[in-house]
């Protein structure tokens, strides 16, 4: 063959070769012929561009194992009889690891595997390349020749070319026979193990957050209107971007910057232009060249250990998907108002308010490959009752839009394409739950009073309209937490008086005797406003945020309290400021409360009969000084997502660390006990609003800890008072006071041993 080594940026595919073999391939499928006699074809042609003594295609089974189905060089008794099992030789490893396999000396190779019936012993060389769809992988094509060598990085470039025209023409059904790839790619199950980031189980089909287009078209009659099309679709996404980080606001958003910038970099890339372009010149249409060049990309750095390079990946995975849909002439996003009534949503990383787009009545599920139980986007798939897992690792690649699929949060497991036995099995779970869910409700009207009398108040954890049926529907007391910048959120603009006032009393409307407690914005971290001018901060979560906004800039909360004032005319309103660390920032708000309150007064608008005000103890600092910040609150409610994440120093939102901590250790217990003693000392209400508050062994403790008021999302209620019906009071404080003082003891273990001898339901 005529081959040219390219340089060590790019690989330079052999013009010739590549167009002989798109040319001639396209002649075999015009021709008539089954699926067998086409594939006897294609190796044979392959084996003769590449002047290879073997060119062979094994196409993966239903288990995982490798057969066989077409060979050129190899003896033909072992077509359709060699089969390798799941990651067996080098073929094996090629499939299980999406990998290319470029070895001079195969038959040392310690992976490699001996089949006598193939007669293969005599080939030294061997390059063998996935031909896979869509990241799945459907076979593997393989060439060998008896000479001691390395294939060039144009005979790679040329393989891995063949093996995607061949996986397209596998999954039409153009080449093999009925029974083969097509059926066994589409049937193939699959588990992902993640992390359960909200509750419940859901079955349903996949709709792509941003999904791939799958090119249909693979080799182009024209490659001169291909090229054309490439480099005005190039022009249009480099334009686009462009656009995009002079937006006058995105400009200044931190790390919105940071990535554009790396994406403007990577799309401005005249290597990668050049290969897509190699790739089109080679005869691949322009959707072709874009998933090739990516493929070609996404192997090379898979190669790359450092995550440095994952995370380029991810950007280079992400512009060719943008510049794929240039291509395709639509922006390739669902109409998120026009689901599937049992759509799970599958995305690579989902924003709240991206999260929020979609038709929450049809979405049952959400599946992405980041997000911690405390992110974000968590509370909202809470607050929405969707199941949601997150840290699917290589979902998206897995899935395409409309597969089965089972989102399970309990587990923290994903199933693709379940079994039919899979689908029985969790039809019943669901089932069961839905059972439950009815004990739950039966319990709607009855109080939360443990066995030994002890009244303790359930609210709700709130932040939208749309989840205010849950008071009554969960028999919540109250709302103990509005996030109230859930609304900001959402909003393309900021929600000025009117809008955040009309909010407001639909909320405090909603709720009718029961009492909400209104969080003031808690902007930072992990809750971005893009219309809002904000610095880059290396740690936003301990930067910039909540009420040293609101002290420094105050107009934003003075607009946000005179809506709280107004819209609870005529009854009690509460105001919760977060992320307050310095008892003395509670004596600066209130003035600023007051002095709203006062110019209310005077302008002759009706105002609440009374105001609270309550700080929440989410900074550690505050802990030590409780004696200065009880005398200037009404209330004191613990974030302990936040609270937590300070105490033990890891990152709320990084599953990686999160989950390094207890929340149920001496630590947090001991502070909290403190903060309890304290509430008593000062006759002070000591609430806790925090996922923990939602867990029942986690709300069992607390209630041990001498907390009678938590709140949480509003499936949580009907676990925590079934937990609570169960429970004496009394006895489970004397067994954790016991327990305090010893620093070594497993809290956990404990605690889940004492529910279980006492008959707590938990
Ligand atoms: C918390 O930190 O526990 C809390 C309730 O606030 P958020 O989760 O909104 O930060
Ligand atoms: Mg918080």
């Amino acid at each position: 063959m005529q081959s040219r080594r390219g340089d060590d940026t790019s690989y330079l595919p052999s013009e010739p070769a590549l167009r002989v073999i798109m040319r001639r391939l396209r002649e075999i499928m015009a021709e008539s012929g089954d699926g067998q006699l086409r594939l006897n074809k294609i190796v044979r042609l392959i084996a003769g561009v590449m002047v290879a003594e073997v060119c062979s295609i094994y196409l993966k089974r239903q288990d995982g194992s490798l057969e066989l189905f077409a060979t050129e060089g190899l003896k033909q008794e072992a077509v359709h009889n060699t089969r390798m099992k799941r990651g067996e030789g080098l073929v094996g490893r090629c499939a299980e690891f999406n990998v290319t396999i470029n070895e001079s000396e195969a038959s040392s190779h310690p992976s490699f595997s001996y089949r006598p019936e193939t007669g293969e012993e005599i080939f030294h060389s061997l390059l063998a390349v996935p031909v896979q769809r869509s990241g799945q992988v459907l076979g593997v094509l393989v060439i060998q020749n008896r000479t001691v060598k390395e294939y060039s990085d144009d005979d790679v470039e040329v393989m891995q070319t063949t093996a995607m025209v061949v996986a397209e023409q596998l999954v039409s059904g153009a080449v093999a026979g009925a029974g083969t790839a097509l059926e066994v790619s589409k049937s193939l199950s699959a588990v992902i193990e993640g992390e359960g980031i909200s509750e419940g189980i859901a079955l349903g089909r996949v709709v792509l957050h941003e999904p791939r287009i799958v090119v249909t078209q693979l080799m182009s009659d024209d490659p001169a209107a291909e090229l054309a099309r490439i480099d005005t679709a190039m022009s249009e996404l480099r334009a686009s971007l462009d656009d995009m980080l002079d937006h006058e606001h995105l400009a200044a958003a931190g790390e919105h910057r940071d990535v554009l910038e790396a994406y403007r970099m990577f799309a401005n890339d005249k290597g990668w232009h050049r290969r897509l372009r190699e790739a089109v010149e080679g005869g691949l249409t322009a959707e072709a060249a874009v998933e090739r060049v990516q493929n070609g990309t996404r192997a090379r750095m898979h190669r790359q250990s450092d995550p440095i390079w994952r995370e380029r990946q991810r950007d280079m995975d992400d512009l060719s998907d943008r510049l794929m849909r240039i291509l395709a002439g639509r922006s390739g996003i669902v109409d998120p108002a026009n689901l599937p009534p049992d759509a799970i949503l599958v995305a690579r990383t989902l924003g709240t308010a991206e999260l929020l787009d979609y038709d929450r009545s049809k979405l049952r599920g959400l599946v992405v490959e980041d997000g911690s139980s405390q992110s974000h986007v968590a509370i909202v798939a809470k607050a929405l009752g969707i199941a949601a897992v997150g840290q699917a690792l290589g979902v998206v690649d897995r899935v395409n839009a409309g597969d089965a699929i089972i989102v399970d949060a309990v587990g923290g497991e994903v199933h693709l394409r379940p079994s039919p036995e899979m689908v029985a099995a969790y039809s019943d779970k669901v089932r069961f739950r839905a059972k439950r869910q009815k004990q739950y409700e039966a319990l709607r009207d009855v109080q939360a009073v443990t066995r030994d009398g002890e009244r303790i108040a359930l609210f709700m954890n709130a932040g939208l309209l749309v989840d205010m049926p849950h008071l009554a529907e969960s028999g919540a007391d109250g709302i103990g937490l509005f996030r109230t910048e859930l609304q900001f959120m959402l909003s393309q603009t900021l929600p000025r008086l009117e809008r955040q006032l009309q909010t407001y009393r639909a909320v405090v409307a909603e709720a009718g005797d029961k009492p909400v407690v209104f969080r003031a914005l808690d902007i930072g971290g992990d809750k971005v406003l893009p219309y809002l001018r904000q610095a880059k901060e290396e740690n936003p979560a301990i930067g910039w945020r909540a009420i040293r906004m609101s002290l420094d800039r105050p107009a934003l909360f003075r607009t946000q309290v005179r809506a709280f004032l107004r819209a609870s005319a005529g009854r009690e309103l509460s105001i919760m400021i977060p992320m307050v660390s310095q008892a003395a920032e509670m004596t600066a708000i209130r003035a600023l409360i007051d002095k709203e309150h006062e110019l209310m007064k005077k302008r002759g608008f009706e105002a609440p009969t009374r105001v609270k005000v309550g700080a929440m103890l989410e900074v550690p600092a505050l802990l030590f000084q409780l004696d200065a910040l009880m005398p200037k609150v009404d209330f004191i409610s613990v974030g302990s997502n936040d609270l937590l994440q300070f105490l033990f120093a890891a990152d709320r939102t990084n599953a990686q660390v999160a989950s390094r901590y207890d929340s149920l250790s001496i630590a947090p217990l001991r502070a909290l006990k403190e903060l309890v003693k304290a509430g008593k000392k000062y006759k002070v209400p000591v609430t806790l609003c925090g996922e923990m508050a939602g867990r029942p062994l986690e709300a069992m403790a607390l209630i041990g800890l001498g907390f009678r008021s938590i709140s949480m999302a509003p499936a949580s209620i009907g676990p925590v008072k079934t937990m609570i019906l169960s429970l004496d009071a009394k006895k489970m404080e004397k067994f954790l006071a016991e327990r305090l003082k010893n620093p070594d003891c497993e809290l956990r273990p404990a605690l889940a041993r004492f529910a279980e001898e006492n008959e707590v339901e938990v």
